[in-house]
Parts: C-alpha cells; sequence; structure tokens
C-alpha cells in the first residue's frame, strides 16, 4: 500500500512545488514508483515535469469536480517511476465550484483510493493557501511534508497551518501526521539562515530533516527544462540534496512503520 504525503504551506515560494518535483524524482530514481498530483491551478509541477499544459483536455479538475476516474488523467513523464495527475488553469475555478458540492473535502482522498496500490509513493503539490484544494489533500494523505523556506519571519504563519492540520485531524482525517519540516533555500553565506534553522529546530526538534536544501541556481533553472534536477544537472548541489532527502524519508517510514 502506498503512502500519501502532501506537501503544503500556504506561503507562496517556499519550495513547495520544488520539492514535490525533486522529491519525486529523487524516490523514482531510487527505484521506487511514484505519483504527483498537481493540485495549484498554476500548474507548475506538471510543466515543471515537461507535461505540456496546453495539450491537455482534462486534468486534476475533472477528478475533483465531475468524478473523472483518476487513472484517466495519469500521464507518464520522462522520468522512469514518475507519473503525474496534472493540473491545468481549468483549477482555478475548482476552489470555489467545490463549495456546493456533495462531500467536498473527501474528493481527493475517494480519487485516489484506487491509485494507493499501483504506486509506492503519492505526492500532492498543494496550491499556497489553506483552502478546500488543500483541505482535500490533507484530507487524502498519510502525512504532510511542510517547506519552511530559510528568511526573515520563517515561521510566521505556520501556526495557521498547524491549526488547519489539527482541525483536519479532528474532523476529517485522524491519522494524518507531520511527515517532516524541509528548510528550503538557505544561503550558507549568511549568518540568517543558521538562525533560522536553529529556530525552527527548536520548534519542531526532530521533525525537522536532516537534509537543508540550499540556495542553487541549477534548482531554480531546471523547472524552465521541465525536467527535475536529478536529470537536468545530476552532478549539482541541487541534485545531491533532494536524493539524500528522498533516502531519508524512505528510512524514516522504514522507522515508523
Ligand atoms: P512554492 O511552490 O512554495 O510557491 P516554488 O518551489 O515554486 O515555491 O519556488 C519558488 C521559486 O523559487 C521558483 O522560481 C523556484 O524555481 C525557486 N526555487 C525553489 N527552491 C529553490 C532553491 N533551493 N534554489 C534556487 N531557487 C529555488
Ligand atoms: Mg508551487
Amino acid at each position: 500500500m502506498g503512502k500519501i504525503m502532501a506537501i503544503a504551506n500556504q506561503k507562496g515560494g517556499v519550495g513547495k512545488t520544488t520539492s514535490a518535483v525533486n522529491l519525486s524524482a529523487g524516490l523514482a530514481h531510487l527505484n521506487h514508483k511514484v505519483l504527483v498530483v498537481d493540485i495549484d491551478p498554476q500548474g507548475n509541477a506538471t510543466s515543471g515535469l515537461g507535461v505540456n499544459k496546453a495539450d491537455m483536455d482534462q486534468c486534476v479538475y475533472n477528478v475533483l469536480v465531475e468524478d473523472l476516474p483518476a487513472e484517466e488523467v495519469c500521464v507518464p513523464t520522462e522520468v522512469v517511476n514518475l507519473d503525474i495527475i496534472p493540473a491545468t488553469i481549468q483549477l482555478s475555478g475548482a476552489e470555489i465550484e467545490l463549495v456546493s458540492t456533495i462531500s467536498r473535502e473527501i474528493r481527493l482522498q475517494k480519487a485516489l483510493e484506487s491509485l494507493k496500490n499501483e504506486y509506492d509513493y503519492i505526492i500532492i503539490d498543494c496550491p499556497p493557501s489553506l483552502g478546500l484544494l488543500t483541505i482535500n489533500a490533507l484530507t487524502a494523505s498519510d502525512t504532510v511534508l511542510i517547506p519552511v523556506q530559510c528568511e526573515y519571519y520563517a515561521l510566521e504563519g505556520l501556526s495557521q497551518l498547524l491549526n488547519t492540520i489539527r482541525l483536519v485531524q479532528k474532523h476529517l482525517n485522524k491519522t494524518l501526521m507531520i511527515e517532516g519540516v524541509l528548510l528550503t533555500m538557505l544561503d550558507a553565506r549568511t549568518n540568517l539562515g543558521i538562525q533560522v534553522i536553529q529556530e525552527v529546530k527548536k520548534y519542531f526538534q526532530d521533525k525537522v530533516y536532516q537534509s537543508v536544501i540550499p540556495r542553487n541556481i541549477r534548482l531554480g533553472e531546471a523547472p524552465s527544462h521541465g525536467e527535475p534536477i536529478i536529470t537536468y544537472d545530476p552532478k549539482s548541489k541541487g541534485a545531491e540534496v533532494y536524493l539524500e532527502l528522498a533516502k531519508e524519508v524512505i528510512n524514516n517510514g522504514e522507522r515508523v512503520g
């Protein structure tokens, strides 16, 4: 049975999509079968994995709003072992359209049930909000991975996210756990980054991954080539650390499970 993991933080630009794409590619590289589910209307994970949104006439929108079976929108990527359920701009209406639908919070959970046996990991890239799309992701997931950018106010807004996680645990998904907290975009030349790491570790303790993602130009470039870092520049620091993270995720899962 596969593990479903949401990558969530309502702040934009903290490295959710970069982490969803590159952690998934790392897990796939380590011979695990992985599905990325893009539920951000911006569709950055979709294009970042080389899927052309203009070619898609169906996407995760049709699954969430129109009950289309999820397997019908799964597409393979160029990366071996890695498939994606894409998002297109069509999804931008879903947040509002879902409000009036039956069982609006559990639609993604239901949709992914039949795919859970097909993959080792299903990784959901969330939009930068705590609306119904993110609630659907948290309800469908076994765990949530929280990227935190090594910047001023890193912890700001996290209490809102943790509160939403608690509400989902209480009402929709009792077994949801925090997978881990990932520090992203560390600029090793500044003291600020080190301070933020200490602050986040004080708060989340052993939930914080050893792997800390550095600010790395190649990581920023890869999406415009439609490739994860591991194929775009396998020798880069970014590729090395995301692969380390994938190993940590696998080992943590073995320790807990
Ligand atoms: P989110 O999904 O949380 O909005 P993204 O993953 O899209 O954040 O990252 C925001 C921007 O920063 C993107 O342009 C991305 O390419 C870039 N980026 C993310 N992580 C890194 C990194 N470690 N080094 C350099 N650029 C990064
Ligand atoms: Mg994103």
